[in-house]
C-alpha cells in the first residue's frame, strides 16, 4: 500500500451555516458547501442571520480514489512509489 505521509498535515479552514453544520453535515445527501471566507458565506446563502454560521477545518484523513489529473504536485507531496 501507497505510504500517505502527508494525511491529516493540511488543514483548510472554511466556514458555512450553523444549521448545516448541527443537522446537515454527514448525512445530507448532496453534500454541503464549506466556503473560503465568513464574507463569501454570508454573500452566497442569505440564511446566516436566520441560521448562523459555523468556523469549521476540513483535512484530509485518505485518498479514496484516485483520478486521472491526480499528481504528485497537486497532492501537495511526492510519491513515496511510482503509479500504477
Ligand atoms: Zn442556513
Amino acid at each position: 500500500m501507497e505510504k500517505q505521509a502527508w494525511v491529516g498535515e493540511r488543514i483548510v479552514r472554511g466556514y458555512m451555516c450553523k444549521v448545516d453544520w448541527d443537522h446537515e453535515l454527514g448525512s445530507a445527501l448532496g453534500g454541503n458547501r464549506i466556503y473560503p471566507s465568513a464574507k463569501n458565506c454570508i454573500e452566497d446563502r442569505g440564511c446566516i442571520n436566520e441560521c448562523g454560521m459555523v468556523e469549521v477545518e476540513v483535512r484530509l484523513r485518505r485518498v479514496v480514489r484516485r483520478g486521472r489529473f491526480d499528481s504528485p504536485k497537486q497532492s501537495g507531496k511526492p510519491r513515496t512509489k511510482p503509479r500504477r
